[in-house]
């Protein structure tokens, strides 16, 4: 099984990184930022989108909704972010025709 500090690094370090480089190429403050969110009725103040997207130190976590309207804002597709699935053991993504994997429930109908 992946671990959590895998998946910091697999999903949440690029979308952070990605925030980052977005926020600094509009040029914009994190006030900025926080005053759009405000627009998707979610209140958050600049400190909290720094704390959210600190490179050291405690981190923030941001809610998904915060996630969604962080990434319309600053135009950022989160599909980039979706990591492949992770292999199955049992069946290698490929259970045998006209079963379904009881690990993973990948059916394989045809
Ligand atoms: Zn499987």
């Amino acid at each position: 099984m992946p671990q959590y500090s895998d998946l910091l690094d697999n999903l949440e370090r690029p979308f952070l990184d990605a925030v980052r480089n977005a926020i600094a190429r509009r040029g914009l403050r994190q006030q900025d930022v926080a005053n759009s969110m405000a627009a998707y009725g979610l209140v958050i103040h600049d400190t909290g989108i720094s704390k959210s997207i600190a490179t050291k130190g405690p981190r923030r976590a941001l809610r998904l909704a915060e996630v969604l309207a962080i990434a319309s804002i600053l135009g950022i597709g989160l599909d980039d972010f979706i990591p492949p699935p992770i292999e199955c053991p049992t069946c290698s993504g490929r259970p045998p025709q006209g079963f379904t994997c009881n690990q993973c429930g990948t059916a394989r109908h045809t």
